[in-house]
């Protein structure tokens, strides 16, 4: 996370003090540095350089429109799984012709508006969806550009959530049914067959997982081009893991050399769907310490945010590093870092060896940009977080902190 880095004791986010940023907009406030936004994308955008590629940023990664922006502006497309991500997408300026859209329930309405809207495709997951999507097409008087997500039943060693892959998951069509499944797509009138979709996991630190299953789906893909059905596209998905405790993660560069023989046999224009190493690490939650306590043997740091603000933890287990703002000499101990919610498991870590600190003081949740303000709710009644985006040396509130007004909007006491 080279943006976000102590200069003089100051934990900074490029050329803006992370202290400057909880004095003028309160905390919590996730905080995101562009430079690193930019950076991550220009990578992997390189690594892919010498096939036919784009990349189609996953927005529920990071749905916030000054991300969506900045990466529209790079020449990012975006991976949508709603009509609300849609909407978002194309409010930030992505072009609609670089737009997929992939999820297991899209609604008709959904669909319409993705039809007239004129994204590159939809990634059809299930044989009557296709056929609803062929309905809607066809009330539209157009056709319906299509690739089907096939399930490679590739194990990607990650979470159990956030594995899709595998056979007994509700994503996609058995890769040992797509060859009919085809047939069926390319003998309905108003779809028009393009592509095939994959996307086995998120957060995968290992190649091996990749190359098994893109492997398979160029097997597909010959045959189905034997078959003389035109696959134009393969889209890789997404699922690039990242650092969280300084772990060795593979590259892009690495993914993409482990994958380019089999990717460019298919002469297709590929498509990744990346989110989390696009953005991941290029955002921090910003917390403040309110209470000290301790019960039994065990002592707690009580911070002003929760569960509600980044739910990873409390839902996956997972790690994020959590440091004071500012350096100084502390003693270390051992404490669970905790939020004012009323649930146990409204934790941000446990049993965590960090340096003693007093209610007042400020500490970064690191690598908080993927799936967390995303996954952020309103429980307890809690207004959301404020987001702020940093360049260079100044930083822009990108969305305000939610008000007691926002809470109740939309709500209505019944006569
Ligand atoms: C969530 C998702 C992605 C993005 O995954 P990352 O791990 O963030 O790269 C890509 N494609 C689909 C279909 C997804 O559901």
């Amino acid at each position: 996370m080279h943006d976000f880095e102590f200069k003089g004791g100051d934990l900074y986010c490029e050329e803006v003090p992370l202290r400057r940023i909880a004095k003028e907009v309160g905390t919590p406030v996730y905080v995101y540095s562009r430079r690193t936004l930019r950076d991550h994308y220009r990578r992997l955008d390189e690594a892919f350089s010498s096939l036919p590629h784009f990349i189609c940023y996953s927005v529920k990664a990071n749905s916030n429109l000054a991300v969506l922006a900045t990466l529209a502006a790079e020449g990012a497309g975006a991976d949508i799984v709603s009509g609300g991500e849609l909407y978002r997408a194309l409010k930030a300026g992505m072009s609609p012709d670089k737009v997929v859209y992939a999820g297991i329930g899209k609604t008709r309405e959904e669909m319409d508006y993705a039809l007239r809207s004129g994204i590159l495709m939809f990634n059809v997951e299930s044989e009557l969806e296709m056929e609803a999507l062929d309905g809607v097409a066809g009330e539209l008087g157009t056709k319906a550009p299509v690739a089907l997500r096939v399930n490679p039943d590739v194990d990607p060693e990650t979470h159990p959530y956030i594995a899709t892959g595998l056979r007994e998951a509700k994503f996609g069509i058995g890769i040992e049914e797509a060859v009919e499944a085809y047939r069926r797509a390319a003998a309905l009138g108003n779809l028009e067959v393009v592509g095939v979709h994959q996307h086995i996991g998120s957060q995968i630190t290992h190649v091996e997982p990749f190359r098994e299953s893109i492997s398979r789906v160029g097997e597909l893909v010959e045959k189905l081009q034997s078959l003389g059905i035109g696959i134009r596209y393969i889209n890789i998905g997404g699922g690039f893991g990242i650092p969280y405790r300084g772990e060795e993660v593979p590259y892009p560069r690495d993914y993409a050399l482990a994958l380019e023989p089999i990717l460019r046999r298919s002469g297709c224009t590929v498509i990744l769907e990346t989110g989390r190493m696009i953005v991941g690490n290029a955002g921090v939650l910003l917390t403040r310490v309110l209470y000290r306590k301790r019960t039994g043997e065990k002592r707690f740091l009580v911070v002003d945010a929760a569960m509600n603000d980044l739910i990873r933890p409390s839902l996956y287990g997972s790690f994020h590093e959590i440091v004071p703002v500012e350096k100084r000499d502390r003693q270390g101990e051992k404490v669970d870092v905790v939020g004012p919610v009323c649930e146990s498991g409204d934790f941000l870590a446990r049993d965590r060896e960090m340096p003693a600190l007093e209610p007042g003081e400020l500490l970064a949740v690191m690598s908080a940009g993927a799936y967390s303000f995303t996954m952020s709710s309103n429980y307890n009644s809690r207004r959301r977080a404020a987001e702020v985006m940093v360049d260079g040396g100044r930083f822009e509130v990108v969305r305000e902190r939610e008000s007691y007004d926002d809470l109740v909007r939309g709500e209505r006491i019944m006569a």
